[in-house]
């Protein structure tokens, strides 16, 4: 038996892995990882894969990266953790310094929870809680966007439009107010995207024309809908958002979970829009992809409404049992240093010729649609040759996938969207492995 088969064996008999139904684990396993290199996972075959979805977006400077290694285990000596709660430490108010200082200047406070749906949780209550504090406790709804993720716990998903995560769950959620997507690939032949953004924003308007007095809050990905099917729209659109929030009373939440970090080209995806929310949640890239760790940035307004001699219930009583876990701060540390000495942004920046180049093969397959790229993210989909989507059944998608395993590049395409949000590490070649990999997985997936 090899000794991936081996550690299959012992996983199945144990784990229920997440976002799988696990029977179809029968047909292609779990693949046993025994070592990251840089953008590289090891089998316990010695085979390697090309980590070109970064471990579900969250690794930005490659696995086993060094210099986040040294600063964990420095920490690991002096303090591994400590409650939050009437207590501080180094780690979190310099990472709370650095977060405040580089973003928009109205962000001024820093709460922090454990993971990226926990945050969420916290920035929806927040804003609640803020409007009850100053004496609007009717404002208890949301309005969320079509084709939105926030995470799956129940709040998450109230304000989450994916059906196959939530559709099950109904009868447990509160549904938020839903306006539509902005997304670009609405655009009608020979129209702008401008026109999609017109329309999403005259609609929102009508929404809240009709329901602002029963709304705290609208919530939403800042240009790319991730987990939708890496969705893109205009930054005109987040502008607008931006001022239809201020014009009708309510906060504007930008959940910058996975967008965040250099992700869409800028530091935050709201920069490209000049634009500051009231809440800004940031995870997955925060501490390079190490340690789970989710940052809710708000403005003073916002924490004054909870500062007072007034009772508890005034007071923001959230709160979870590693919030501000020392080593992921230091991790989070580590990867801002990361980003300040190596001029990341401007560095990914200057790649974009390159990748584009690797994009024109791809924008010319005759079962590709919609190749389309902000910054670090790439994402294209799958049609069969009359340009219509392939019936669901037949999850090309899905072979796509299992080709490019094959191949050693690791793809994890949402249904027939595939999409690339790799490491910022990849050199040339490994960027055309990457290109090259996905046209073999596309021609592959496609051929009947
Ligand atoms: C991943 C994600 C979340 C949830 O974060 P978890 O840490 O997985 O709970 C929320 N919002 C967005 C946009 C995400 O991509």
């Amino acid at each position: 038996m090899s000794r991936n088969q081996a550690w299959i064996n012992r996983d199945l008999a144990v784990l229920w892995h997440p976002c799988t139904q696990m029977k179809e684990h029968e047909a292609l396993p779990p693949i046993p990882i025994a070592q990251g290199e840089g953008a590289w996972l090891v089998d316990f075959d010695g085979k390697r894969y090309l980590d070109a979805i970064s471990s579900w977006w969250v690794n930005l400077f490659g696995h086993a990266n060094p210099v986040i290694n040294e600063r964990i285990k420095a920490q690991l000596n002096t303090l591994e953790h400590v409650i939050l709660a009437g207590f501080s430490h180094a780690p979190v108010v310099e990472l709370a310094e650095r977060l405040v200082a580089m973003s928009p200047a109205p962000l001024t406070r820093v709460f922090f929870t454990d993971n990226g749906s926990s945050g969420i949780e916290a920035a929806l209550k927040m804003s609640f809680h803020y409007w009850r504090n100053i004496g609007l406790p009717n404002k208890t709804r949301f309005i969320a966007i079509e084709g939105s993720y926030h995470g799956e716990t129940l709040g998450a998903l109230g304000v989450g439009t994916l059906a196959i995560f939530s559709e099950t769950y109904a009868p447990l959620i509160k549904p938020a107010l839903i306006a539509p997507s902005p997304d670009c690939r609405q655009a009608l032949p020979d129209e702008p995207c401008a026109a999609v953004t017109e329309r999403a924003l005259l609609s929102l308007r009508t929404l809240l024309e009709h329901h602002a007095d029963e709304v705290a809050a609208l919530i939403l990905e800042p240009l790319v809908q991730c987990a939708a099917g890496m969705r893109m729209h205009e930054p005109a659109y987040l502008a607008g958002v931006r001022a239809l929030c201020d014009e009708f009373h309510i906060h504007l939440i930008a959940d910058e979970i996975a967008v965040g970090f250099g992700r869409t080209g800028t530091l935050f995806a709201c920069e490209q829009a000049d634009i500051t929310p009231d809440m800004l949640c940031l995870s997955k890239g925060i501490t390079g992809g190490y340690l789970p760790l989710c940052a809710v940035l708000t403005t003073e307004t916002l924490y004054q409404a909870f500062y007072c001699d007034a009772p508890a219930s005034r007071a923001f009583l959230h709160s979870h049992s590693y919030t501000g876990n020392p080593l992921a701060c230091v991790a989070a540390l580590a990867t801002l240093d990361l980003f300040e000495q190596n001029q990341v942004i401007e560095r990914n920046h200057a790649r974009s010729p390159m990748i584009e180049s690797l994009l024109n093969p791809l924008r010319q397959h005759a079962h590709l649609k919609h190749v389309r790229r902000r910054g670090m993210i790439i994402a294209m989909d799958l049609c069969a040759s009359n340009g219509q989507p392939f019936p669901r059944s037949e999850r090309r998608g899905q072979r796509a996938y299992r080709h490019a395993l094959d191949a050693g590049v690791l793809l994890r395409p949402l249904g027939d969207t595939l999409y690339w949000m790799p490491p910022y590490i990849l050199t040339d070649s490994e960027w055309q492995m990457l290109a090259a990999a996905t046209l073999n997985a596309v021609n592959a997936a496609t051929r009947d």
